[in-house]
């Protein structure tokens, strides 16, 4: 059906998202009796009673909440080779396959068109409101995507992670170009088989269409400020590709450099154009308007751990608008950017009711310690519903998506922002599991991100940023301590890093930390910093298990099992201090 859609009806589409989003409600529970009538059959739900109940109440009654391990052992005979209905109706074909940067470990989940089908439903609408506000048209999108592998299991599935099978779906293409954001970079590059070389090639490609580019984009924001770092390495070589409509030869895939070939013709012009500009440009500041005259936005997912690197894309960025795009995970998607005028860090997400049946359980009391003692309390409220939610307060998410997951824990916490309608609009927290502690004190990835953003701006008048960044709570020391992991972009004295050390410290603001801190049951904080290069090993290490660039996101917390990733971090450090804060 999508196949055939020619021309793209925003107003149509804000129109169905404005009707179910009045009775969110209702469409909730029509959604949920959906999901269960559809996979009525499923080995999973005939074990939970509900004998052909529906209704939420039922549902909560006798289904439990489980996590990802709580269903390994059904998803590992789907991905063997199980044909009968375990966790749907119709048996599942795809898996995606996470990245395991966030939990550290690789997991599968199961992929359908019905999960397609509403990933395109949170593009087009979150579309239909850009657009209102950053009209695009007839233009292309220089997209910074990257398709893995798709493999088969041993049991003939397909695999892959969730973004590679989503964009290799033929609706993704039909849905990009209703949407005016086809991508400018042909399908062997997106889904060559090294990132770097697909890289270089999204630049050039973006290059060649520079006056037709108008948007640039990626699925996360890390991905964009990646491929700018990338451009300042390779900025002249790129020129000299123009220049004599060759391909260096450091691509070395034959249907890459055989499909480029095509693109690529001697253009001396455009390469002197493109160098006049780089040289006139000072330390990179707006490159994205430099090169690309017609772009109007930059856009991809820049909230949660992709919020450090906003610094960096928008010095990139210059005076264009940055857009954050919409919030969802392998597990499926959950809501849709419908203000795309807020700026990123105030970004919200409105759930599309008809795309999964969604609980939330309650997190906040009224102080914030009270928060932190439930974000890692082990007794919990009860779930509300998506339309219980309340204003102001943080939730986990739990998720019963169409592709066989029953209240599921996706692990994510969210603030309610506000309502449209009647479905809330979400504000990206952190993740509930990434957590500093080691007794009485917690510390989320947000907790983490605020202190390293404080102790940054000790770094700004020598001119030198944090490039990316990490933790450790190291309880091999007695008494344990927090230590955290800095790559900086340029040196800096011992007297500075040793007062970034000290800020750190003072910036964990939690009372069980600054307590404990007080009274030497934690250890001074220890700041690590590490040769630059070191994020970059990091990344690679986990494109090399399986991990895709476009799903990538920087461990923020690296759990003592993780000997890979501590083992590149130990390796690599230059220089560290221990904080003095606390005398
Ligand atoms: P993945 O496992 O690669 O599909 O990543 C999914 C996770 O990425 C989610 O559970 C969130 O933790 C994070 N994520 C996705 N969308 C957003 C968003 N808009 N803002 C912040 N974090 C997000």
């Amino acid at each position: 059906m999508l196949e055939k859609m020619e021309e793209f009806k925003a107003e149509k589409v804000i129109d169905e998202f404005e009707e179910l989003t009045k009775d969110a409600g209702r469409v909730q529970r029509e959604t949920l009796k959906k999901i269960l009538e559809d996979n009525a059959s499923a080995e999973y739900l005939q074990k939970q009673g509900l004998n052909g109940r529906t209704d939420p109440e039922s549902y909560e009654a006798c289904v439990p909440l489980v996590t990802h391990p709580d269903l390994e052992p059904y998803i590992k005979r789907i991905v063997d080779g199980d044909t009968s209905p375990v966790l749907t109706g119709k048996p599942i074909k795809t898996m995606s396959l996470s990245s395991g940067t966030t939990q550290g470990k690789q997991k599968y989940v199961p992929f359908n068109d019905e999960l397609l089908e509403t990933t395109l439903q949170i593009y087009r609408t979150s579309f239909a409101f850009r657009n209102r506000e950053f009209p695009v048209r007839n233009g292309m999108a220089l997209q910074f995507i990257y398709g893995s592998k798709q493999f088969k299991t041993e049991g003939g599935l397909f695999a892959g992670t969730a973004t590679t099978n989503v964009f290799s779906s033929s609706q993704f293409k039909t849905t990009m170009k209703a949407i005016e954001s086809p991508c400018c970079s042909p399908d062997e590059v997106i889904f060559g088989p090294y990132f770097r070389q697909s890289l270089y090639c999204h630049l050039l490609c973006g290059l060649i269409h520079h006056n037709e580019i108008q948007l640039v984009s990626s699925t996360f924001a890390h991905s964009i400020v990646y491929a700018f770092r990338t451009f300042e390495q390779v900025w002249e070589q790129l020129c000299a590709d123009i220049r004599d409509g060759v391909l260096t030869k450091d691509v070395t895939v034959p249907s890459i450099r055989a499909v480029m070939s095509k693109l690529l013709k001697p253009n001396p012009e455009l390469a002197e154009r493109i160098y006049k500009k780089c040289s006139g440009l000072s330390n990179w500041y707006g490159v994205i308007p430099a090169l690309f005259p017609n772009v109007k936005y930059v856009y991809g997912i820049m909230t949660g751990s992709m919020e450090p690197y906003l610094k960096k894309l928008r010095h990139y960025a210059g005076d264009l608008p940055l857009l954050s795009a919409d919030y969802g995970s392998s597990e499926g998607w959950i809501g849709a950017n419908i203000n795309p005028k807020l700026p990123p860090e105030l970004a919200t997400y409105a759930v599309l009711p008809n795309i999964g049946y969604f609980e939330f359980i309650p997190l906040r009391g009224s102080a914030e310690e009270d928060r932190q003692d439930k974000i890692q309390s082990s007794f919990e409220s009860k779930p509300v519903g998506l339309t219980e939610v309340k204003i102001g307060e943080e939730y986990e998410i739990i998720v019963t998506n169409f592709a066989g997951l029953y209240r599921y824990r996706l692990g994510d916490v969210v603030k309610i922002a506000g309502f449209h309608n009647m479905t809330p609009k979400l504000q990206f927290v952190c993740r509930r599991n990434l957590l500093l502690t080691i007794n009485i004190d917690k510390n989320t990835e947000k907790d983490l991100q605020l202190a390293v953003e404080a102790a940054a701006e000790v770094l700004a008048p020598e001119k030198v940023e944090v490039v990316d960044f990490t933790s450790q709570v190291d309880k091999l020391t007695d008494p344990g301590h927090y230590v955290i992991f800095w790559e900086i972009s340029g040196e800096v004295s011992d007297e500075v890093s040793s007062e970034c050390c000290n800020c750190l410290d003072r910036s964990f603001v939690d009372a069980g930390y600054i307590s404990s801190r007080k009274v030497n049951t934690i250890g001074p904080l220890e700041l690590r910093l590490v040769r630059r290069g070191t994020f970059q090993k990091i990344l690679d290490h986990y494109l090399g298990i399986g991990g895709v660039l476009s799903q990538y996101k920087t461990p923020r917390c690296v759990n003592p099992n993780n000997s890979m990733v501590l083992q590149i971090l130990c390796s690599n450090v230059v220089k560290s201090h221990f904080s003095t804060a606390f005398g």
